[in-house]
């Protein structure tokens, strides 16, 4: 498990660490290399340290880890974190050791050997943490293993996924409840990116969690771009948004797999190298190819939803998404995954009316009760919402989650070109009599042919051409049909019934518009959706690092080839070696010897130690 040629020192640290009184804000400095806790980490580190329990909902990015990790290392004995993917655990656990920090993940590829030996460290006290899965907490050989031994805390990662009510869900978590009963007077956390009302319930209710105070801070993140285009020719747009990416690494999401392969293969064929990445491969094409996509620096991975959970990779820029997720909470935590590093990122998403078509059909010949379905169309519904709105996304989105924000952030698609509204009242009732006078049996594509007095067979044979409706939407054209159909689902004016092969009807709030009762402003859509001109050129990310002068970026780059060349020695993601921020704090600061390294934000003592003469080396020569 742990590499060769840099090897886990024997911690000069770990008298820090073993000395129950350590100073949260001296292991923040001298483990991290941060100057400031962020936000409301300080108040979980000291309500956790000083042994209370605690519920932590931060945004991705944030710094969640060390809301548990500094708590657990100020602690005395061994801070469990539970996670639920084995082949995450493996990088966390490289980078607690790149700190100077002693961990240790238990899986099943751990030798006899390998186990006794974890377990004598826990006991000597000589293990900082131990990363576990939920399957394996609930065992007797773990209570076997941690018999004798003094636990820190129990830190339950991705706590979301104890309920249902998400898509993540896993039922081994809900044995986690059993904890609080098992290992009384240890402190638990849940921590999660996971913001809905509902969920948050069912972290606590589940995990036993009723006397454990909440943090929660704002979901925003200010680094992330949003934009959503109307679909057009989806794949040039997503080239044209990529182009922006060049260097970068980011994840293109699709629905299925097959589209997930054709995806990837048709990007190689540009010139762009992506891998893709769904569950219908074998365990070890996609450990094989989530590990590319975490070592390397320019990649791009296609994938299923079945990607993502847990991936800390920092330097995530861009998120694509090809199809329309099930709802505002999938697309949020999926476009999450960009920026975790608080450096600009770009998410992006092209949809069109085929994808509510296809979702309600998820939706209704999915096994769910009927309740169920109900509440999952009207997620869907939202997200629709999201799409076509003319107001500023970010708002659009973190009203959603009940959070309140004044608009106009400047950083999302509307915001940088606002969108045009018109009077469409007119255009509403024509659209909605359509429907009607159709007999709502007919999808979008009938309807619209209808409106615009096309003969064909079947506006023939239904004897369609001979109705008052025919033709009396001809002086708008077919796409701007189509977006009104779009923004009246949004509307929640009509809705899709994928029962009747994704059949239009009406839904009781369009008799107000009918009866001239309610006024229907759209948005005008642009002619040429997705990856427009606006800010083509360099990514925001790539400007962020321009900032730096002209020898500085020289700098930021030579800087970069070493970080590369420590990992692959390593084996292990560049990001786990210095995140970007420090290396750009490096061509900026240019420390002169190991007193000044300390002074660079994420830079402690261990890192220091092991890395500091190379980086030193690579600033003298340039600077000479
Ligand atoms: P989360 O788990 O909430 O998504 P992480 O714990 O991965 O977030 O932290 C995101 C990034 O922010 C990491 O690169 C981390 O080192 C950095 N970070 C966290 N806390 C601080 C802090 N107090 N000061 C500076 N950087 C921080
Ligand atoms: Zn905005």
């Amino acid at each position: 498990m742990s590499h060769a040629s840099f090897p886990n020192p024997p911690g000069p640290l770990s008298a820090l660490f073993a000395a129950p009184a350590a100073d949260p804000l001296d292991v923040l400095k001298r483990v991290y290399g941060y100057d400031a806790f962020r936000g409301k980490q300080q108040a979980v580190v000291e309500h956790v340290t000083a042994g209370g329990d605690a519920v932590v909902l931060f945004p991705t990015g944030a710094g969640k880890s060390l809301c548990f990790q500094i708590p657990a290392l100020c602690r005395e004995g061994v801070g469990i974190v539970i996670s639920p993917l084995i082949a995450l655990m493996r990088d966390q656990v490289e980078a607690l050791k790149q700190l100077g920090v002693r961990a240790a993940a238990l899986n099943s590829s751990l030798s006899r050997e390998e186990f006794f030996a974890v377990r004598d460290a826990m006991r000597s006290g000589d293990l900082d943490f131990l990363y576990v899965t939920p399957e394996r907490i609930v065992t007797d050989g773990f209570a076997e293993l941690v018999a004798g031994a003094r636990i820190a805390l129990f830190a339950i990662d991705e706590a979301h996924c104890v309920s249902q009510w998400g898509h993540d869900f896993r039922p081994e978590y809900r044995t986690l409840g059993l904890l609080g009963e098992r290992y009384p007077g240890v402190p638990r956390m849940a921590l999660t990116a996971t913001a809905d009302p509902h969920t948050r319930d069912d972290i606590i209710e589940r995990l036993g969690l009723e006397e454990a105070e909440v943090f929660t801070t704002s979901f925003d993140r200010p680094n992330i771009s949003y934009e959503i285009a109307e679909r057009d020719q989806p794949r040039q747009q997503l080239l044209r948004f990529l182009s922006r990416h060049q260097g970068e690494s980011g994840i293109v999401y699709c629905l299925s797999r097959a589209k997930v392969e054709d995806t990837a293969d048709w990007l190689n064929a540009q010139g762009v190298r992506a891998l893709p990445y769904h569950a219908g491969f074998d365990r070890a094409v996609r450990d094989a190819n989530q590990d590319a996509f975490l070592k390397e620096e320019n990649l791009c991975l296609v994938a299923t939803v079945a990607f993502g959970m847990g991936i800390d990779k920092p330097d995530v820029r861009y998120v694509a998404h090809l199809d329309l997720p099930g709802s505002v909470e999938a697309y949020y935590q999926e476009t999450g995954r960009a920026g975790r590093d608080g450096l600009p990122s770009n998410v992006w998403m092209a949809y069109g009316m085929a994808d509510v078509v296809q979702r309600r059909k998820m939706i209704d010949e999915g096994g769910a009760a009927d309740e169920i379905k109900r509440i999952e169309r009207a997620k869907l519904t939202a997200l629709l919402a999201i799409c076509e709105t003319a107001g500023c996304r970010r708002k659009a989105i973190l009203a959603h989650f009940g959070e309140a924000h004044a608009g106009g952030c400047g950083n999302c698609d509307t915001c940088r070109n606002p969108v045009e509204t018109w009077d469409g009242t007119e255009a509403a009732i024509k659209a909605l009599a359509a429907v009607y006078r159709t007999g709502e049996r007919f999808g979008a594509g009938h309807v619209i042919d209808v409106l615009m007095g096309t003969v064909n067979e079947k506006t023939e044979r239904f004897g369609h051409t001979e109705m008052p409706v025919f033709g009396a939407g001809k002086d708008i054209a077919p796409r701007i049909w189509q977006s009104i159909f779009r923004q009246l689902l949004a509307m929640g004016l009509i809705s899709v019934d994928h029962s009747a092969y994704g059949a239009l009807k009406l839904e009781p709030e369009a008799r107000a518009v009918f009866r001239h009762e309610r006024e229907v402003l759209f948005r005008k859509d642009r002619p040429q959706a997705g990856g427009r001109k606006a800010r083509a050129g360099s990514s925001p990310a790539a400007r962020e690092k321009s900032n730096l002068s002209g020898s500085d970026l020289a700098l930021f780059e030579l800087l970069r080839a070493e970080r590369l060349s420590i990992a692959k020695d390593l084996d292990v993601p560049p990001y786990v070696v210095f995140p970007d921020t420090t290396l750009i704090a490096l061509a900026k600061e240019r420390p002169r010897d190991l007193e000044e390294l300390l002074d660079i934000p994420g830079i402690g003592v261990s890192k220091r130690d092991r890395f500091g003469e190379a980086f030193l080396a690579v600033i003298d020569e340039f600077t000479d």
